[in-house]
Parts: structure tokens; sequence; C-alpha cells
């Protein structure tokens, strides 16, 4: 793995602390089966060098665990637009002006997925496997497969029967992935199948899941491009929630700032999840050590229609150091939002996107948000990843 990850980078349990070597298929602590995090020791990380290069993942090559020489799989990923919300503000719908959206959805496949899967399959080229495998709600699917294609690798996806947007499955057929649907939920079923036909037929495919605490390191570049393009750190952060690895990866990109002494706060991420689909509010309100899941995860956003979070740890670490917290919305109140957000002020986001507006609405109602408060809503995915749900709900436009 030093080949291609920098020399001194570790993998250490969140749960048990203990840390291991990198290697190319340890992904969770052999000892108590909990997610590995990447542990940069240190960086010779330099915003004035970094800024002569492009707005993208890469911009920030030193904080990332890549060795130098190491050509990556890129699509120029990232660099996505940080925008200010202005007619919301003006039509009070948002009572302060300091809203800003990052808006994923202008990524080269629609979602943030492509951050994280340009070091995963970056990782899996160099590691000279046949393909890469994933089980997915649908954004990780047509990521890994565009990022396959590019690098030349075989695709295979795994995906809940029925339970993918439509744009997200024509992505992955699109760029020649292999197709094979589950019946069930996001959640065990997929994953289980995952794990035994790598154990099997699968085992020279890499896999670059949830649990790949690789991705989760170019996931965290969107908080080094919120920093680094408004030039101060919010004060608030807001994150939909599905498996939980984007609110850590974010919450892990600012910490590293922090510790690296590169800016002197840190936000509080608040992280949404869909009322029949929130297992990480309920474990949060209960103090709970362990995960209290959700058996049948239902909304409309598909992307967090899960149940058993994979990074369920990671996720409530962040809310609880960042003193942040969880929040719960209703599907009618995403709708409103993603209506909101379109009609509004010109983005077009998938339903688990809209989550984070409608949650500073709620966050605003109950006072939380004040009203100078500077916050940024992660806006994930593009609108065009879910036709079905806008024509459903604005059907009286036909
Ligand atoms: C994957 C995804 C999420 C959820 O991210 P997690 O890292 O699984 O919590 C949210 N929105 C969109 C559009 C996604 O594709
Ligand atoms: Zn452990």
């Amino acid at each position: 793995m030093y080949r291609i990850i920098k020399p001194g980078i570790v993998l250490k349990c969140i749960k048990c602390g203990k840390t291991y070597t990198p290697a190319p298929r340890l992904f969770l602590c052999p000892k108590c089966n909990h997610p590995l995090e990447v542990v940069l020791e240190n960086t010779d990380f330099d915003w004035n060098k970094a800024r002569r290069r492009r707005l993208c993942v890469w911009r920030y090559r030193e904080l990332l665990p890549i060795r130098e020489g190491i050509d990556p799989v890129s699509l120029n990923e990232g660099g996505t637009p940080l925008i200010k919300i202005s007619n919301l503000y003006e039509k009070r719908v948002v009572e302060s002006p300091n809203i800003y959206i990052k808006f994923e959805g202008a990524n080269p496949t629609g979602s943030f997925k492509d951050r994280g899967m340009t070091i995963g399959v970056t990782i899996a080229k160099h590691l000279g496997v046949e393909g890469v495998v994933v089980a997915s709600t649908g954004n990780t699917s047509a990521s890994a497969a565009a990022y396959a294609a590019r690098a030349g690798l075989k695709c295979i996806v795994f995906l809940p029967k029925g339970g993918v947007a439509r744009g997200k499955i024509a992505q992955a057929l699109l760029h020649g992935a292999e197709i094979r649907e589950v019946d069930g939920s996001f959640d065990k079923a997929l994953e289980e199948v995952l794990m035994d036909v790598l154990r099997g037929e699968l085992a020279n495919y890499y896999p670059l899941n949830s649990y790949n605490p690789w991705r989760l390191e170019g996931q965290k570049t969107i908080a080094f491009e919120i920093v680094d393009e408004l030039g101060f750190v919010p004060d608030y952060v807001i994150v939909p929630v599905g498996n939980a690895g984007n609110i850590s990866a974010i919450w892990k990109g600012f910490k590293e700032l922090y510790e690296f002494g590169f800016i002197d706060k840190l936000p509080h991420m608040i992280g949404v999840q869909s009322e029949n689909s929130a297992p990480l509010v309920k474990t949060w309100l209960s103090g709970s050590n362990d995960l209290i899941p959700v058996k049948e995860p239902k909304t409309i956003a598909s992307a967090i229609r899960i149940g058993r979070p994979v990074n369920w740890l990671k996720a409530l670490k962040a809310i609880i150091e960042s003193k942040g917290f969880f929040e719960t919305v209703s599907d009618d109140e995403i709708i409103n939002s993603m209506k909101l957000l379109a009609r509004y002020e010109g983005i077009g986001v998938e339903p688990a996107s809209a989550t984070t507006l409608a949650c500073l609405i709620k966050c605003m109602n109950k006072g939380i948000v004040k009203k100078d408060d500077n916050v940024v809503l992660v806006a994930t995915g593009h609108a065009l990843k879910d036709p079905d749900i806008i024509i459903k709900n604005l059907e009286s436009y036909l």
C-alpha cells in the first residue's frame, strides 16, 4: 500500500483506538469490527501554493493520503460553486442573509460521491485489480461506474431492487457497469451480498463501499473548499445523512485544518435525516452507545433511505465533538424546500439535498440558528438524478 499511500499514514479504529498499517482490504478493525479512519500526522500543505492550482479535490494534494507521483484517476471533481442565497432572504423564507449552498450537483457525475471516488479508484487502479464493486442507493454506483471507465477497470454495482432513482441507474448503465439487483432495502442485505461475493467470485475486485476509509479522504475536501472560498469558517454546516460518511468526512476536513493551524475555529455540524429514516437522530436523542437501526426506512429521498448507517459512530462523534446536533424533516418539507431552491434560487437538487434547506428553516423557527449566522448547506446531488419525484410531485405543471 505504501507504493500508493504516503509513508507514515496509519489507519486507526474509531472505537478502540488501535492503529494499523494500511493494507488493500483493511477497512474494519479486526478486533472490534468498527470502521477505521485515516490518520495524517503532518502535512506540508500551503494555501498559497495550493491556490495556484485549479479549484478541485487535487488542489489539496498535500492533505490527501495519495503519494506524490501517483497519477490520479480524475475527472476534475470538486471545485463546485458556493452560492450565496439571495431571493430566499428577500422573501424572508430564511432570516439570515449569510446562507450559502455548496452545490455538489455540479460534480462530474452529479453528486459529491465523485470526490471520494477519485481517491478510491486511483487506489484500485494502482493495486492492479480487475475491477471495482459497490453496493449503493444510486449515486455511488453512478460515480464508481464513471471513474472505473476512466481507469479502464470493470465495475459491478449492487442495487436495491426498485429503490434507485432512474437518473442514477441510467448513469451506471451508460458507463458500462454490470448491475445486480438485490431484494430488500439498502442495508444489511446489500452489504452481506457484497461481502459474500467478495470472498468468492469477486476476490479480484476492489470494494468501494461506505466503510472504505479512503473515499472519505476525498470527501473531506468539501470542508477545504468551503474555507478556501469563504475565507472564513461558517457557524453551521448542514449535511444530509445516509450512511453517514459524508458528514464524518467534512468534519474530519475541518478538524485537520484546525489541528494543522490553518483555521482558528470550527463549525457546528448539523446532520439531517428524513423522519421515517432517522436511525442516527434516534440514537443521538436516546444517548445510546449502540446504533438504534430503523428496520424499514421510508422516505422519498432515496439517497438517504438507510436504516443501518455504516459510519454511524463516526457521525455521532462529529456531532458531539462539533457541539452540533441531528434533526429530522418530513417528506413534505423536503418537496417544499426542493421547490424553494429551484424557483427562488435557480438551484435544482435531488430530494436528499433539499433536506438541508428544510432543516435550516426548522432550526430558524426554533431560534437555534440566528439571523446573522453563517450557514453552509451541502446540496449533495443534482435534480436530474431523480426526475420521477419531480414529475410526480409537480405534475400539474405538465
Ligand atoms: C450518498 C448521498 C447522501 C448521503 O451521504 P452519506 O455519506 O451516505 O451520509 C446524501 N445525498 C446524496 C445526493 C447522496 O448521493
Ligand atoms: Zn477497534
